[in-house]
């Protein structure tokens, strides 16, 4: 820190321990998969919060084909060393007809949220060259489940494995060796998976209109307080704060449903509104991770509005937080819910403070770090609300 930069302030701990304690409130409820009980309990838990603070909810049902991911997903290595892989079946992967042992062949790389993140494929086949499934090494950090790209054979098994055993299974298929494996996979499809949009609308003492979202679902194998109980929370209190005092601006605030799946509530949301009410959104704004640390992604399109964007991040950071380090891309990934409002047009922005080790991991659990982070980012989504301008609208969004 440079002498004249301003001192940080320390987040009050007042407010981290009351964001903290409504994070365990949160994840007591279980992993929030779309679809499940777990869901629906948390869906209740906030629509009694909100009420307390007299907000009304109007819930969206959000129904996609169901889907489960089973108890056994298990990828052992047989030769050249035999060892048991970490592992998790990606959501829509189908199952394998019990254990079943196949060859590894290297396939290439692979595309996960169109391009938002890039691993490595490797597919499994049987001694007559029948495809039993695919692995799926991640570009970084453990094995960690994520959804299926979409025209994948939901007919046979993917399963996430980490990094550095898809570096292994490259620098031995490299090496001219034969890669056996065992496979064991039940996920796959069942009924219609439905839970709720939850939505908010807050009127404004004054003009324009923003919407603030936060998805509230969790894969299935964590309560995942990083992914995105924190940004469920941030919304929580948001709504708390302009519940007591009225932003200028009128807000909708939505917990969406589904995001693990593909952005299944924020695409549903986008499809029920009509033109006028789209085109009467100044801008979004996503919250989506507050992990721990200090490095904070914040994406946002078109390109003046992710400018001014990024400037009001670092205009609250100088005033709070100098270690800040930002990182911004443009275009903005898909990877999360925003993606689904600037595909209609709307301007849209995503915050994360990205914490890629616990992403979809049983250890995303609440931490002072994470609520810390959420503490820190209420007010600057109070900030960029109250200020950032109306973007001009672009025409409809190109081709690439
Ligand atoms: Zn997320």
């Amino acid at each position: 820190m440079t002498p004249d930069a301003p001192a940080p302030t320390p987040a009050d701990p007042d407010l981290v321990a009351t964001a903290l304690a409504d994070l365990e409130a949160l994840v007591a409820h279980g992993p929030r998969f779309h679809g499940t009980a777990g869901i629906a309990a948390a869906a209740d838990w906030l629509e009694g919060r909100l009420a307390a603070v007299g907000l009304p909810v109007a819930r969206e049902a959000v129904s996609l084909p169901g889907w489960q991911p089973g108890t056994v997903h298990r990828v052992g290595v047989l030769a050249p060393v035999p060892r048991l892989l970490p592992a998790w079946p990606m959501l829509w992967s189908g199952a394998t007809a019990g254990a079943v042992t196949g060859t590894v062949e290297a396939v290439g790389p692979q595309g996960l949220w169109g391009d938002s993140m890039v691993w490595q494929k490797f597919v499994v086949r049987d001694d007559a060259g029948l495809v039993l499934g695919y692995l799926h090494a991640r570009d970084g950090g453990p094995a960690a489940p994520q959804p299926l790209p979409a025209g994948s054979d939901r007919e046979v098994a993917h399963v996430a494995i980490g990094r550095l055993d898809g570096l292994q299974l490259t620098e031995w298929l490299g090496d001219g060796r034969r890669v056996e494996v065992e496979l064991e996979v039940d996920s796959g499809p069942v009924d219609a998976a439905v839970s709720d949009n939850l939505v908010v609308d807050l009127p404004g003492t004054g003009e324009g209109r923003v919407l603030v979202c936060a998805h509230y679902d969790s894969f299935f194998n964590t309560v995942g307080a990083y992914d995105n109980g924190s940004g469920t929370v941030a919304l929580l209190h948001l709504a708390e704060r302009w519940a007591a005092a009225p932003p200028e601006r009128s807000v909708r605030l939505v917990f969406f449903t589904a995001e693990e799946w593909h952005l299944g509530g924020s695409r549903h949301h986008v499809a029920q509104a009509s033109a006028d009410e789209l085109d009467a959104l100044d801008f979004v704004v996503n919250v989506d991770g507050l992990g721990r640390g200090s490095f904070l992604e914040a994406f946002a399109s078109p390109e003046a509005f992710s400018t001014a964007f990024r400037q009001a991040v670092l205009d609250h950071a100088a005033e709070t937080r100098p270690g800040l380090e930002l990182v911004t891309r443009f275009p903005a990934t898909s990877g999360t819910d925003d993606a689904s409002f600037l595909h209609a047009g709307v301007p849209s922005a995503f915050v994360t403070f990205n914490d890629l080790h616990r992403l979809h991991q049983p250890d995303d659990e609440p931490n002072e770090g994470i609520a810390a982070n959420v503490v820190w980012t209420v007010p600057l989504v109070e900030r960029v609300v109250a200020t950032l301008r109306r973007p001009p609208r672009s025409p409809a969004p190109d081709f690439l």
